[in-house]
């Protein structure tokens, strides 16, 4: 594969590590394009982890049903074999053309801005789904602070809280979820919840009902207390208005995500409605070098089907054509990985 003379230039990034760009950046891994992945959320998984990372999946291809959470760890795993270069906490806003770093002949290349960086890329693949993924915040000055100093808006990684004491928000299947989970390795879990009923599913609920979670319904939190760290957090009845001081090590918050395609829609891409960005058959938008797949792309003769698989499908075309743009020459087909991998001497 030809190399740019700045190593910071990438051969393709995907805008988005979701299941579509995660199994894009193990494809382009596989043709041994540079690959860098670039999301809002702080992990990879996208609206698998987002919205619902505790429900089965039935419809992925070799497996008669899968976890949310597991699919995307073994997306995840089959991509680092590659060591893509993955950016999270980072929000695409701006794409543009200019001029390649290090290039005496004044080459350009793809720019994307971010809320922190700008990256370089030879093509890029638009794989950002409905949008980029924000957590729902309340509106309270106490919590802002604190901030990865022990309020959470995603559990990245349960070890982390063992031995805690962990105050959830919220009612959903998120919060619901979270509970269950960090219940047996936590010292002790309080969920609060605005209202009586629950936004989950039925069976979590149940589950709930019967483990150790202190489940405090019509609270709310009034504010977080704390020096460096979360140390504890004041809770209101909000039908009395009565408090109570919680001690606690962590305050995930699990209120939802707001999705949002934002800037994208700025970038110059031609569009169908407000939701998708338009392709042909080869995955390509109307900007050269630049593609979209799964959720977010669409062919104008087709209708939306917005599936996990049809996202495989369309990335695995993309990639192979961002291939050629990267190789001027190079073929779209890539071989069978079972012959290429085999020279690789690759664990499964
Ligand atoms: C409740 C529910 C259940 C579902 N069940 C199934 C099922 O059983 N089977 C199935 O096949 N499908 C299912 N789906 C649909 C499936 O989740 C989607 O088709 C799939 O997630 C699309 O993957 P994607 O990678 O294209 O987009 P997404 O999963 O949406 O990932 C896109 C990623 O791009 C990031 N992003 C977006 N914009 C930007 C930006 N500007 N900068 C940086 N990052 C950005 C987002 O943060 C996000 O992480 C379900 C969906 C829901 C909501």
């Amino acid at each position: 594969m030809k190399r740019s003379k700045t190593q910071d230039v990438f051969d393709v990034t995907f805008i988005g590590a979701g299941p579509t760009g995660l199994f894009g950046a193990f494809y382009a891994g596989l043709r041994e394009m540079s690959v860098k992945v670039i999301d809002t959320l702080p992990q990879a998984g996208g609206q698998l982890i987002a919205l619902y990372p505790e429900k089965l999946i039935f419809d992925t291809p070799g497996y008669p049903s899968i976890l949310s959470r597991d699919l995307v760890s073994n997306l995840v795993k089959q991509t680092e074999r590659w060591e893509p270069t993955m950016c999270f906490d980072e929000h695409c806003l701006g794409l543009r053309r200019d001029t390649l770093p290090g290039s005496e002949k004044g080459e350009s290349c793809w720019v994307i801005e971010t809320d922190r960086d700008l990256h370089y890329s030879h093509t890029v693949i638009i794989a950002a789904g409905i949008g980029a993924f924000r957590p729902v915040k309340l509106e309270n000055e106490s919590i802002d602070s604190f901030e990865g100093r022990g309020v959470h808006y995603m559990v990245k990684d349960l070890d982390s809280h063992v031995g805690e004491r962990i105050l959830i928000v919220g009612g959903g299947d998120s919060a619901v979820d979270w509970a269950l989970a960090l219940e047996p390795i936590a010292e002790h879990v309080t969920l609060i919840h605005r209202r009586e009923g629950f936004r989950a599913n039925d069976s979590s609920v149940n589950a709930l009902k019967n483990s150790t979670v202190d489940v405090q319904l019509f609270y709310e939190l009034r504010r977080v207390e704390g020096k460096k760290q979360v140390e504890g957090a004041i809770i209101f009845d909000n039908r009395t208005g009565e408090e109570k001081a919680l001690q606690v090590d962590s305050i995930i918050f699990a209120l939802g995500f707001k999705a949002d395609l934002g800037p994208i829609r700025e970038w110059g891409l031609d569009t169908i409605g407000r939701r998708y960005i338009k392709v042909n058959s080869k995955m390509e938008t109307n900007l050269p070098g630049v593609y979209a797949a799964g959720d977010v792309a669409l062919q104008e003769e087709l209708d939306p089907l917005n599936l996990i698989v049809m996202g495989f499908g369309q990335v695995t075309v993309a990639v192979n054509y961002a291939y050629t743009v990267v190789l001027p020459g190079g073929k779209v087909f890539p071989g069978h990985s079972s012959e290429r991998m085999a020279t690789k001497e690759i664990s499964s």
